[in-house]
C-alpha cells in the first residue's frame, strides 16, 4: 500500500482522502477544484498522525491511559489531563516536522510573506470515514511562523484527548485506536463579517437560502455567543427579508499581539446590518455553485474580508440540525427510560447533559447539549438556542420553557420535578419532546419522531377560508415562524421581550432612559412586524404576573401577592402604571409611523368595558389613530365572554381566546401546576361554551375571531372553532400545517354536509 505523506496540499485533495483528512479537509479540496474561493493552504494526514504515535512509541501508554470508567468525571479527567500531556510532551519526529515547516514555507512564498494561519482539526474513524466528530477538537487561529504551526498541529493532535471527546467515543462504542486526526492549515481570512449559510431551508427543505452574518470572525457564531443578523432569501425571485439583531461581541486579531480576542462590538456597529443586498446575493451565488457541485443542501460556514467573500467550510446540511454528529445509536426498545414530565416541544435530540443553577453557569451550555435546569428564564434565551433539547423540573405546557422551546424549535421537556437531580452533568441521553421522556443514551430516531427544528411546510399548501396564523414571543424566532406560511401573527407577546431586557420598565423611566426602553422594544418587535408586512401582526400590550418582574433589576419594589396569577396584571396593571403602558404605545405608535400599517394592538385580560374605554383613551392620547391600527381584546376571563356584547359596543376590531387563561379561570384549575395539570382541559364543555357564545355574538357584530392559546395549535379544538365560526386560528409554529390542513378538511365537511342537506355532523 502506498504511504500516505505526511503534508498534502488542499488541492491534491478529493472526497476520497477522507481517511487521510477528514471531512473537512476533503470538501475544502472539492471546493478549491470547483473553483469556489477557499483560502489555500495544507492537511497535515492522520497517516502522520498515527506514524508520529508509532515512532515515538507512545502509542501503549496513550492507550492504557484512557482505560477508564468514564462515568466517573474525576476519572475521566485525569486521564484526559494524562493524555494530552503525553502527546504534547513527545517530541514529533524531525522528518515530519521538516515536512510541515517546509509546506508552510512554500504557503509563505505563494502568499509573499509569511501569512497567518488557522490551524484545524479534523478527526476521522479509520472503518467509518463518514462518521464526524464535529466541534469535539480545537481550532488555533492566527498562527504565525513555521514553529508556531507545528506547535499548532501538535495541539490538535492532542485535542483528540480532550474529556468530552473520550467520554463521547467510549458512548457511541468506538475504539480509540481505530479514531485518527488530520490538521488543515489553512491561509487566515482577516474576516470584517462573517457567518453562515443554509442554500436550502435546513426544516422546510423549501428553496430559501438562510444566511446569518455577524461582526468579526466567524467563531462567535459558531459558539453561540453572538445573536448573529438573520437574512431569509427567496432563492427563485431573490428576495430578502432581513432580520437584524443586536451583536454584542466579535472575535477578531489583535492588531498589536496578533492574538484573537473577543471584545465589544463597538455601540453604532451593533444593531448595524452586516450585509447588504448585494453582499448577499454574491454569498447566495457561491452557495449555490457549492450546492450544484455536490448536488445536495449545503450548510456553509463564509468570511468576507475587505469586500471578499471567502468559503472556509461547507458539509451537507442533515435534517438532525443539532445534537451533533450521527452516532451510534440504542434502539426504541432496548432504551434505558430515567425520566417523564410533559412534552412541551416536539422533537427527538441527544446529547450531554449540562445542569444549570443560575444564569452566570449558561456558557457551559455548548452547541448540542441538553439544558437542564429548574426553569427557564428570559436570559437563558441564547444558551436555549445552542441546545440540541431542554429538561426542567417546573413548569407546565404554557411556561416560558414551553413557550420559548416550540418557538425556537428545540425538543423540550418540562415539569419532571426531578431532573437536576436524577440527571447528573456530562450524562449522554435522548429527549423525547413529543412524549415527554428523557432516556440514557443516544436513541435511534424513529419514523414517527421529527428532527428537531423541524417545521413541517406541504409542498401544496392548503387555502383555507379561516385563516391560520403563527404566534410569536421571541425575534429570534421570526424566521421559523414566517417559514411556515401562516397568514399573520396572531399573538406576539411583548412581555418576553421585555422581560428579556433585563431592567424593569420603571428602572427606566426613574433613570432617564424612556427612549432606550422604547428603542429595544422597537427593535425586537420591528423585526416581526417587517418580516411579516403586509400580514397583520397582532401585538399584545405587557401582560407578566408581577413574581416575574420581581426577578429583573429595579424589580424590587414589586408587590408581593398571594396569587400573582389573579393579581396585577395586564391591562389593569397597565392601567394604573399608566406611564409603562405609554412607553409601549410609544413604541407601536413609532413603527405605525414608519408605514407598518400591519400592526393590531391587542389588550390582555380584560374584565370589564370600562377597561377598554379607558385604554382606547390613552391610546387615542398616544396619537394613534384608529384608521391605521386594529384593536383587539383578549377574552381570558369569564367575566369578558360573558360580557362580550358590552365590550363590543366600546368599539373593537377583533377578539382572541387566550384558552390558557380562559381554561384555569373557567376550571379553577392553576395553568402552571402539575398536580392538577390533569383537570386542565381546555375543550371542558363550558369553555367552549363560552367560546361559542363569543363567537356568535361577534359575528352578528361584524367583530373579527381569533384563538391564541396553547388549544389553537390542537386540531381537534381547531374542527370545533372552524364549525362555530370563528375568522382565525394562530398556533405555536411547529403546529401550524397540522393546523392547516384540519381547518381545510373541516371545512370541506362543511360544504360536503351542505351539499347533503346534512347540517350536524355528529
Ligand atoms: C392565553 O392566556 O391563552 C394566552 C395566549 O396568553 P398567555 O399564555 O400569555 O397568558
Ligand atoms: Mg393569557
Amino acid at each position: 500500500m502506498k504511504v500516505k505523506p505526511t503534508v498534502v496540499w488542499l488541492e491534491d485533495v478529493r472526497i476520497e482522502d477522507v481517511p487521510s483528512v477528514g471531512g473537512k479537509g476533503a470538501s475544502l479540496g472539492e471546493m478549491i477544484n470547483a473553483e469556489i474561493p477557499v483560502p489555500r493552504g495544507f492537511a497535515v494526514t492522520a497517516q502522520a498522525f498515527r506514524r508520529f504515535l508509532d515512532e515515538t512509541g507512545i502509542a501503549k501508554q496513550l492507550f492504557e491511559a484512557l482505560e477508564v470508567n468514564v462515568d466517573d468525571a474525576n476519572e475521566l479527567s485525569a486521564a484526559a489531563e494524562e493524555a494530552k500531556k503525553l502527546l504534547l510532551a513527545t517530541k514529533m519526529p524531525q522528518h515530519m516536522r521538516n515536512d510541515i515547516v517546509t509546506a508552510y514555507k512554500e504557503l509563505s512564498k505563494r502568499e509573499g510573506g509569511e501569512p497567518f494561519v488557522a490551524v484545524r482539526s479534523s478527526a476521522t474513524a479509520e472503518d467509518m470515514p463518514e462518521a464526524s466528530f464535529a466541534g469535539q477538537q480545537e481550532t488555533y487561529l492566527n498562527m504565525k511562523g513555521a514553529n508556531n504551526v507545528v506547535v499548532a498541529v501538535q495541539k490538535c493532535w492532542a485535542s483528540l484527548y480532550g474529556a468530552r471527546a473520550i467520554f463521547y467515543r467510549i458512548k457511541q462504542g468506538f475504539e480509540h485506536e481505530s479514531v485518527n486526526i488530520s490538521a488543515v492549515v489553512q491561509k487566515m481570512v482577516n474576516a470584517d463579517k462573517s457567518g453562515v449559510m443554509f442554500t436550502s431551508n435546513p426544516t422546510t427543505g423549501a428553496p430559501e437560502a438562510i444566511i446569518e452574518g455577524s461582526w468579526g470572525l466567524g467563531e462567535a457564531i459558531v459558539s453561540g455567543s453572538v445573536s448573529p443578523d438573520t437574512y431569509l432569501i427567496d432563492r427563485k425571485t431573490r428576495q430578502i427579508k432581513a432580520s437584524v439583531a443586536t451583536k454584542k461581541i466579535m472575535v477578531v486579531k489583535d492588531q498589536k499581539t496578533g492574538d484573537t480576542i473577543t471584545k465589544d462590538v463597538p455601540a453604532d456597529m451593533q444593531n448595524k446590518r452586516v450585509l447588504s443586498d448585494s453582499e448577499l446575493i454574491t454569498i447566495l451565488d457561491l452557495g449555490e455553485l457549492i450546492e450544484e457541485h455536490y448536488e445536495s443542501p449545503q450548510d456553509i460556514e463564509w468570511a468576507m474580508e475587505k469586500g471578499e467573500v471567502f468559503i472556509v467550510q461547507s458539509r451537507p446540511v442533515t435534517t438532525i440540525k443539532k445534537g451533533g454528529a450521527e452516532q451510534e445509536t440504542v434502539s426504541a426498545g432496548e432504551a434505558e427510560k430515567l425520566l417523564e414530565g410533559l412534552g412541551a416541544s416536539p422533537g427527538q435530540a441527544s446529547g450531554q447533559v449540562k445542569i444549570i443553577k443560575s444564569a452566570d453557569e449558561l456558557d457551559r451550555v455548548l452547541n448540542g447539549d441538553i439544558l437542564v435546569t429548574a426553569m427557564t428564564s428570559p436570559d437563558m434565551v441564547p444558551a436555549m438556542q445552542r441546545a440540541a433539547a431542554i429538561v426542567t423540573d417546573e413548569g407546565g405546557l404554557t411556561s416560558h420553557a414551553a413557550i420559548v422551546s416550540r418557538e425556537l424549535g428545540v425538543p423540550a421537556v418540562v415539569g419532571t420535578k426531578e431532573a437536576t437531580k436524577k440527571l447528573t452533568d456530562g450524562m449522554l441521553v435522548t429527549v423525547d419532546g413529543e412524549k415527554g421522556i428523557i432516556f440514557a443514551g443516544r436513541l435511534e430516531r424513529t419514523e414517527a419522531a421529527p428532527a428537531a427544528g423541524a417545521v413541517a411546510v406541504s409542498a401544496a399548501k392548503p387555502v383555507t377560508a379561516t385563516e391560520v396564523k403563527v404566534n410569536v414571543s421571541i425575534a429570534e424566532a421570526t424566521v421559523r415562524a414566517v417559514a411556515t406560511g401562516a397568514d399573520g401573527v396572531g399573538l406576539l407577546r411583548v412581555e418576553h421581550m421585555i422581560i428579556g431586557m433585563g431592567k424593569h420598565p420603571h428602572w427606566y423611566i426613574e433613570h432617564n432612559e424612556k427612549d432606550a426602553f422604547i428603542n429595544e422594544l422597537q427593535k425586537g418587535i420591528r423585526i416581526v412586524v417587517d418580516a411579516f408586512y403586509p400580514r397583520p401582526v397582532w401585538v399584545r400590550t405587557l401582560d407578566a404576573p408581577t413574581d416575574e418582574f420581581r426577578e429583573m433589576e429595579g424589580g424590587e419594589g414589586e408587590p408581593i401577592e398571594p396569587n400573582p396569577m389573579l393579581g396585577w396584571r395586564g391591562i389593569r396593571r397597565d392601567l394604573r402604571d399608566v406611564e409603562v403602558f405609554q412607553m409601549q404605545l410609544q413604541t407601536f405608535k413609532n413603527l405605525i409611523d414608519d408605514g407598518y400599517s400591519n400592526i393590531g394592538i391587542m389588550l390582555p385580560l380584560v374584565q370589564h368595558q370600562d377597561e377598554v374605554r379607558q385604554a382606547k383613551q390613552i391610546i387615542a392620547e398616544t396619537g394613534i389613530d384608529f384608521e391605521n391600527v386594529d384593536i383587539g381584546i383578549m377574552i381570558e376571563i369569564p367575566a369578558s365572554a360573558l360580557i362580550i356584547e358590552d365590550l363590543i359596543a366600546e368599539g373593537i376590531d377583533f377578539v382572541s381566546f387566550g384558552t390558557n387563561d380562559l381554561t384555569q379561570y373557567t376550571l379553577a384549575v392553576d395553568r402552571n401546576n402539575e398536580n392538577v395539570a390533569a383537570l386542565y382541559n381546555e375543550q371542558h364543555p363550558a369553555v367552549l361554551k363560552l367560546m361559542d357564545y363569543v363567537i356568535q355574538c361577534c359575528n352578528k357584530a361584524g367583530v373579527v375571531t381569533s384563538i391564541c392559546g396553547q388549544a389553537g395549535s390542537n386540531p381537534k379544538m381547531a374542527d370545533k372553532l372552524v364549525r362555530m365560526g370563528i375568522s382565525s386560528i394562530s398556533s405555536n409554529i411547529d403546529a401550524v400545517e397540522r393546523v392547516r390542513e384540519a381547518v381545510a378538511r373541516t371545512e370541506m365537511r362543511i360544504i360536503l354536509e351542505g351539499s347533503r342537506g346534512l347540517t350536524n355532523r355528529d
